[in-house]
């Protein structure tokens, strides 16, 4: 490796050809160079466990954290980097964590910041395995969570913040019932009262919303979805937006303020704070590098790495055609005499719809759900009826998907924890993909007229 190779702490692309400023060009470009040793154009896949280092001297300084670069795939690797490197810039964070899944990257993202005694405050509208983290596993490690089920009204989450809250956490749009955050108000309550925001980011995209710049302090991806974009990977990520300073707060936040037994006795807010040499404030995600993926080890594979790099390269063209079939989707939906609801932030019905059109001008996304006439037995034969769609526990393929969510992402929830997930029994979710509108519509008709015989 070069030192051109090292990754940048920052996380930020190196820029040697001027400026670089606009999204469609970052995601092809940002954290990439041609490869220093054999000019390869597109991403290299680094298929490899561990990397050489050129003395012992370049492998203390690389534990050390004196010199950032490869060590071992399990802490990172460089087609990671580029990824990692691309999201930062796409998000507008200081640095990321590329992960296996999304699920390892809810759950370092806040394992990064609480432990036993601790507690959350999280939105009740959540995709169904970060409520069960939530709820169940993260509760067994000792963690506490309060939902909200009230997340319109900051200050719903206000009363539910105590004395040993460590962080606020929600998604920007919420799957699958299409809430939006109100980021900008949830982040002022979380930083008066000395806590950063968390939020998921994955159904919009930073092409449709970029949390950082409303105040979220880190933005977490199930880049298995959008990012991706072809439903070939699980992986997720985490990026870090340098924005809240866990200095100040050293009694609430002792794992960033006492001395790392595990590393040295590093302390990660003075060391990799806004005053480090690194030029920023970079303690978050590295103290998750290199204290949780390196014990926990929930490294993303590089080829996996690699799939992803391809989605984001086309991430806003997808995203636009995602928009467009959707709302010529919620279009044939609107006023059909079989839907009863529609629960889609860009629909007028939509709680969120004014939070829609503020952080989300481009479109909220293309996860939209219906509740059917008929109940159960109507949204069953609907989805068994569909031909096109996939019948997927998914979202964010090229392909359309649907799936009935009470039988099935939402099935161990209890039907109060449905319903107030928004996902009740008659009500299907769709991730409408980039085929024909002609052909998703003419499909989604025979959903319907199979519903009709329930
Ligand atoms: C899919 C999803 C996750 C979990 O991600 P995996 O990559 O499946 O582990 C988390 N949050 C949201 C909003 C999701 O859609």
């Amino acid at each position: 490796m070069t030192t051109d190779d090292t990754p940048s702490p920052s996380g930020h692309a190196e820029d040697h050809h001027g400026a670089m400023t606009a999204f469609e060009t970052l995601q092809i470009h940002a954290g990439q160079e041609p490869d220093a040793q054999t000019g390869a154009r597109a991403l290299p896949i680094y298929q490899t466990t561990s990397f050489v280092f050129d003395s012992q001297k370049t492998a203390a300084d690389r534990f050390a954290l004196a010199e950032l670069g490869p060590i071992y795939t399990r802490l990172g690797n460089p087609t990671h980097e580029t990824v990692e490197a691309r999201l930062a810039a796409l998000e507008g964070g200081v640095g990321a964590v590329l992960l296996a899944s999304g699920q390892s990257a809810e759950f370092l993202a806040i394992a990064n910041i609480a432990g036993a005694g601790d507690h959350i405050v999280a939105s009740a509208s959540l995709y169904g395995g970060t409520y069960n983290l939530l709820d169940v596993t993260l509760r067994k490690l000792g963690i506490e969570t309060t939902f909200v089920t009230d997340a319109a009204n900051p200050q719903a989450w206000k009363d539910a913040i105590r004395d040993n809250t460590k962080a606020l956490f929600g998604e920007t749009i919420a799957n699958p019932r299409s809430e939006v955050l109100d980021i900008a108000a949830v982040a002022a309550v979380a930083h008066e009262a000395g806590v950063p925001l968390i939020v998921d980011n994955t159904i919009a995209t930073p092409y449709l919303l970029r949390p950082i710049e409303h105040g979220a302090d880190v933005v977490i991806h199930s880049a298995t979805k959008f990012l991706g974009g072809h439903g070939t990977s699980i992986a997720g990520v985490v990026v870090d937006a340098g924005s809240f300073d866990y200095g100040r707060y050293p009694e609430r936040f002792p794992g960033f303020n006492q001395p790392d037994a595990s590393y040295n006795g590093l302390v990660y807010a003075r060391d990799l704070g806004a005053d480090s040499p690194f030029g920023a404030n970079v303690s978050y995600h590295l103290k998750l590098r290199v204290q949780l993926l390196r014990d926990l080890g929930p490294a993303a594979s590089p080829f996996n790495a690699f799939l992803i790099a391809q989605g984001v390269e086309t991430l806003s063209l997808r995203m636009e055609r995602h928009v467009e079939n959707t709302q010529k989707v919620l279009a044939f939906l609107d006023g059909h005499p079989q839907v009863e609801s529609i629960q889609y932030a860009g629909h007028p019905s939509s709680p969120s719809y004014a939070l829609a059109q503020k952080y989300t001008p481009k479109g909220p996304g293309s996860v939209l759900g219906f509740t059917l006439a008929g109940g159960y037995e109507a949204a069953v034969r609907f989805v068994d009826a569909l031909r096109l769609h996939s019948y997927v526990a998914n979202i964010g393929d090229v392909r359309s998907l649907a799936i009935h969510p009470a039988s099935t992402t939402h099935s161990q929830l209890s039907e109060e924890a449905q319903l107030a997930a928004g996902a009740g029994p008659a009500f299907v979710r769709l991730a409408v993909g980039l085929e024909g509108i002609d052909d998703i519509l003419a499909d989604l008709e025979l959903g319907f007229a199979a519903a009709k015989t329930a």
